[in-house]
């Protein structure tokens, strides 16, 4: 969200919101102030969150107002040259700018998840899935000691949004691996030394994961991003730092690789797929 974010600012600051709709039903979660309030506004700026993006926009009614939007798993958001049909299905929010063009939230797949919302400053204060999250993980993110300090594995801590903001499944792999601890290790239970480790990581992961999109990804922005990873999904294949062969847990609808020598002390993980099926 970060390289949109980057993007979208760049490309639409000081642009004319000509108006609004909301195709996708259930999308729209607020209903005041109403959307017709951004109709003839500008943008002002485009930021990020967490995974939220934070479209924000000064009107004349309502002065600021923040479109506040979460493209969930499946939404993309783009910016199109032209509009869309009316009967395009994917289409859950339709901003639309001057010449034709138009800024479009899609969502692939069976689910409408996606959702925006229109808030005021106190709105966007208020705003639960704002106020409930973590730090951000990058660029600078608080020291790990005391935030991780549950009993609860790494791999879901860094996962979880309200504990630390901004990680991906993906990058957990990555990061967990550049900082040589195992997924399953606690939090409570991480030295001095390992969380300045894990810390850096996350910078120095997220860094480089930046860096890549800042060169390939352009506007009007793709519908799949490129996924630099080194471990995350190369179960099979030698660790890029030792050349043991990475190890996966497969969970439901994710997988979690890792490497056995540089993580794991040459353990290897309990499969829950496997184990789930000898019960
Ligand atoms: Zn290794």
């Amino acid at each position: 969200m970060e390289i949109v974010a980057r993007r979208l600012a760049a490309a639409l600051s000081g642009e004319r919101i000509e108006s609004v709709m909301t195709p996708g039903i259930n999308a729209l979660k607020t209903f005041d102030p109403p959307l017709s309030a951004l109709d003839g506004s500008t943008f002002r700026d485009v930021r990020r969150r967490g995974k939220l993006l934070l479209l924000e926009a000064e009107t004349e009614s309502h002065g600021p107002l923040t479109l506040l939007t979460h493209l969930m798993s499946a939404g993309r958001i783009m910016l199109y040259e032209k509009r869309a049909s009316m009967k395009d299905r994917t289409s859950r929010v339709l901003v639309r700018l001057p010449g034709d063009r138009e800024l479009r939230v899609r969502e692939f797949g069976t689910k409408q998840a996606a959702w925006i919302k229109l808030l005021t400053l106190d709105g966007l204060e208020a705003e639960p899935s704002l106020k409930t999250l973590g730090p951000e993980a990058w660029p600078d993110p608080p020291r790990l000691e005391e935030l991780l300090a549950t009993p609860r594995p790494l791999h879901t801590l860094l996962r979880d949004q309200q504990v630390i903001s901004g990680i991906g499944r993906t990058w957990v792999d990555e990061i967990l691996h550049a900082a040589k601890l195992s997924p399953f290790k606690r939090g409570d239970d991480l030295s001095e030394r390992e969380a300045a480790a894990l810390r850096e990581a996350m910078i120095s992961e997220l860094g480089r994961v930046l860096d890549v999109y800042e060169e390939k990804v352009e506007l009007p922005l793709p519908e799949k991003f490129p996924k630099p990873t080194r471990v995350h999904a190369h179960q099979g294949e030698p660790c890029p730092r030792c050349e043991t062969v990475l190890e996966a847990v497969f969970y439901e609808d994710y997988v979690m690789t890792y490497c056995p020598h540089c993580q794991t002390e040459g353990r290897i993980l309990k499969d829950r797929r496997l184990s789930r099926l000898l019960k």
